[in-house]
């Protein structure tokens, strides 16, 4: 495997596949970049904890980061090239604004992160610009993140094929992230709650086909406090927004805290007309 610090010419030679990511890499990880492998293509792992996505100085540092224990597993699952670009490199002089993530780009998620996606369809444009990338790859874990990203690279006619990988989960159904790492083992029982209530609220919603009762009564359900809920929600997975009469594919996002950590996740269903 090549460490390289900055992209080179003659790696546009390769056709590369790119999986971006800021490190602290566990199973969720390595499951896009088995999917890349399959691909035949080359694959570039990129590690970048990205400044311009964190809206809280103290989460951006004390965001896990283990680059040794990282370079080993690269090179145990034969990634051709892991990227590690110093900030300089990826904003270098001619960087301007942020690019925006426009109306949806402000809604959950980054109702309470603010800038957050603004953040990230930036660096991700700027790794795309740098790598010029065949194929890329981002988890379901991050939905809206995967939506918007989706829509840039729809709406900016890029030839980029973008894969979407499954969400890896631990044995408690805690889905697998970074962020797991700051929990203590009884912070990491309460945050599988997260996945309880989007299996809750998927049934009751089922059942009754009301939105908030749904949710008012799967809100109830979380009694111990434990688990501090930012936002539950019921959304259209093809528009990221209000259900309608026309929604066949369904989205139920979640975010919450555990021990002052911030975490998310998300299922999906599809109901035929
Ligand atoms: P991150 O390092 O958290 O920025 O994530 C890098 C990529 O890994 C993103 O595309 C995430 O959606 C994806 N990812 C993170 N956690 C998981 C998981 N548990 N299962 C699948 N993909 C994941």
């Amino acid at each position: 495997m090549k460490n390289v610090k900055q992209i080179t010419s003659d790696m546009y030679k390769e056709n590369l596949f790119l999986v971006p990511t800021m490190g602290s890499l566990h199973r969720g990880h390595f499951s896009l970049i088995e999917e890349a492998k399959k691909s035949g293509l080359k694959t570039i792992v990129s590690i970048f904890v990205n400044p311009k996505q964190f809206n809280d100085t103290n989460d951006y540092q004390k965001y896990p980061r283990d680059i040794q224990k990282d370079s080993m597993n690269l090179e145990k699952l034969n990634v051709e090239y892991l990227f590690t670009p110093d900030e300089n490199y990826i904003y270098d002089d001619s960087f301007l604004d942020l690019l925006s993530s426009g109306e949806i780009g402000e809604q959950y998620e980054g109702k309470s992160r603010p800038g957050h996606f603004d953040g990230v369809l930036t660096v991700v444009n700027r790794l795309f610009e740098l790598i010029k990338p065949k194929k890329v790859i981002f988890g379901k874990k991050d939905a809206q993140q995967l939506f918007l990203i989706k829509d840039y690279i729809g709406r900016t006619n890029k030839d980029i094929d973008l894969l979407e990988g499954e969400i890896i989960r631990d044995k408690s159904g805690l889905a697998l992230s970074s962020r797991n790492l700051l929990l203590s083992a009884k912070g990491k029982e309460t945050a599988s709650g997260l996945k309880k209530q989007l299996e809750t609220l998927k049934e009751i919603f089922l059942e009754t086909g009301l939105v908030n009762t749904s949710i008012e009564r799967t809100l109830l359900r979380n009694k111990d406090g434990l688990l501090e809920i930012d936002y539950l929600e019921i959304l259209d997975k093809d528009t990221f927004s209000a259900i309608s009469d026309k929604t066949k594919n369904f989205i139920i996002i979640i975010a919450g805290y555990v021990e002052g950590i911030r975490l998310i996740d998300n299922i999906d269903f599809r109901i035929e007309g």
